[in-house]
C-alpha cells in the first residue's frame, strides 16, 4: 500500500513523509533521493550521457529507512550526506529529465513498494508513478518559505550555502521539473492540496496520520 505527497522543492515534504512514517510506524521513501544518487553516478561518469546510462545499469541503487533516517547507497557504499551536495543539486532536475533515469528509477520504486506499507515523497508519484495510491497529497508553500527551509536543512548538515544560491536553485528546479515532457511535476486530480505554511509542522503530520490510519487497519 502507498501514500503519496508530490510538490516543488522545499515545500516540506520530505520531513512531514519521514514524521508521518515514523509516528505510524510505515516505511517512508524519498524518490527525490533516488534522482540524486543517479546524479551521483552522472558526475561519476564525467557527465557523459553513454557511460553514465552504463554505469546506472552496472550500480545498484538501494536505500533503507531507519529509525528515522532515510539512507542511500550505490552498492555498499553509503552516498547520504553526498547526494545532498550544491553540486548534485545543481545537476540535478537536468538527470531527472531523462526519459531513461526516470524508467529506471520508476522500476525500482514499484519493485521495492510491492511489499509492505509505504508513504513516499516526490513529484509525479501521484499522477505518473502511482497513479493508484490509496491516497495523494500535493504540499504547497510560497518561494520564500520554501528558500528559508531548505537553507536550514542545508545548513544542518553541514553545507556552506547563501540563501540567494538556494532561491536561484530552486527557482531553476521547479522550472525544469514543472516543463519537462517526461513526467512533469504535477498535482493529481485526486490530490487533498496542503499549503504548509498556513499550518504547524505537527499539525500537519497529525492531519496526514488521521487520514493514513483507517488504511493501515482495513490493509492489516
Ligand atoms: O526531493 P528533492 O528536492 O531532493 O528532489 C531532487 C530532484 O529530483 C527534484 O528537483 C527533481 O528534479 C527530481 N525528482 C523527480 N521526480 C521525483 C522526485 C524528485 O524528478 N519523483
Amino acid at each position: 500500500m502507498i501514500v503519496v505527497i508530490d510538490g516543488p522543492a522545499g515545500s516540506g515534504k520530505s520531513s512531514t513523509a519521514k514524521a508521518v512514517a515514523q509516528q505510524l510506524g510505515i516505511q517512508y521513501l524519498d524518490s527525490g533521493a533516488l534522482y540524486r544518487a543517479a546524479t551521483l553516478v552522472f558526475i561519476r561518469a564525467n557527465e557523459v550521457t553513454e557511460a553514465f546510462l552504463e554505469l546506472l545499469k552496472e550500480n545498484q541503487i538501494l536505500f533503507q529507512f531507519k529509525e528515522g533516517n532515510f539512507e542511500v547507497f550505490i552498492d555498499s557504499e553509503n552516498v547520504s550526506e553526498e547526494i545532498r551536495t550544491m553540486e548534485v543539486s545543481n545537476l540535478v532536475s537536468t538527470v531527472a529529465s531523462m526519459p531513461q533515469v526516470r524508467a529506471h528509477i520508476n522500476r525500482l520504486m514499484n519493485k521495492v513498494v510491492e511489499d509492505g506499507m509505504f508513504i513516499a515523497d516526490g513529484r509525479d508519484l501521484g499522477t505518473a508513478v502511482f497513479p493508484n495510491a490509496v491516497l495523494k497529497f500535493f504540499m504547497v508553500a510560497d518561494a520564500e518559505t520554501r528558500a528559508i527551509r531548505r537553507l536550514k536543512d542545508l545548513k544542518n548538515t553541514g553545507v556552506e550555502v547563501t540563501l540567494e544560491d538556494v532561491i536561484q536553485n530552486i527557482e531553476e528546479r521547479d522550472h525544469t521539473d514543472s516543463n519537462r515532457a517526461a513526467d512533469p511535476l504535477m498535482k493529481a486530480n485526486d490530490a487533498i492540496e496542503i499549503d504548509s505554511g498556513t499550518f504547524t509542522f505537527q499539525e500537519q503530520v497529525d492531519f496526514i496520520s488521521e487520514k493514513i490510519k483507517p488504511l493501515i487497519q482495513s490493509h492489516n
